[in-house]
């Protein structure tokens, strides 16, 4: 799967479906779209790789919160963030919309600190990071 930003000087890849694509509540996520929820997919760091465009990205992490953000400098567009298992999220509209179709999300991450109420039937974990790591993990063992 594949990301441009919207200037396409950056280019970036990923060699593998996401380990997880999902609706986080979390106030960093809040805080990194300026949205009420973030739809977004979480990837292995080492599948991704940077094709282009590494002299135009810029990070930022702000003091409180854990993820570090990773911008195009010229175009302001978001790419991705690393989370504090050292995973890479990103926004799945930061895709196409076939990509997004075949990793609809499968469940809701911090919906316990949310402040929108989802009408589905998607589990929803009131906790995160936790959660979806023991999913990555069960899936590795299989
Ligand atoms: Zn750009
Ligand atoms: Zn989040």
């Amino acid at each position: 799967m594949q990301l441009k930003c919207d200037c396409e000087r950056v280019e970036i890849e990923f060699a593998h479906e996401p380990i997880a694509s999902l609706y986080c509540h979390c106030a960093d996520c809040r805080s990194l779209t300026k949205m009420p929820v973030y739809q977004g997919m979480a990837f292995e760091k080492k599948t991704m790789n940077i094709v282009k465009g590494q002299q135009s990205i810029s990070s930022h992490q702000f003091h409180t919160h854990a993820l570090k953000r990773y911008f195009c400098r010229e175009c302001g567009c978001f790419l991705y963030a690393l989370n504090r298992l050292g995973f890479v999220t990103t926004s799945a509209f930061n895709f196409s919309q076939e990509d997004q179709g075949t990793s609809q999300p499968s469940c809701h991450l911090f919906y316990g600190e949310g402040v929108i109420q989802m009408d589905d039937e998607l589990i929803k974990y009131q906790k995160g990071s936790e959660d979806l790591k023991k999913q990555y993990d069960d899936k590795q063992s299989k």
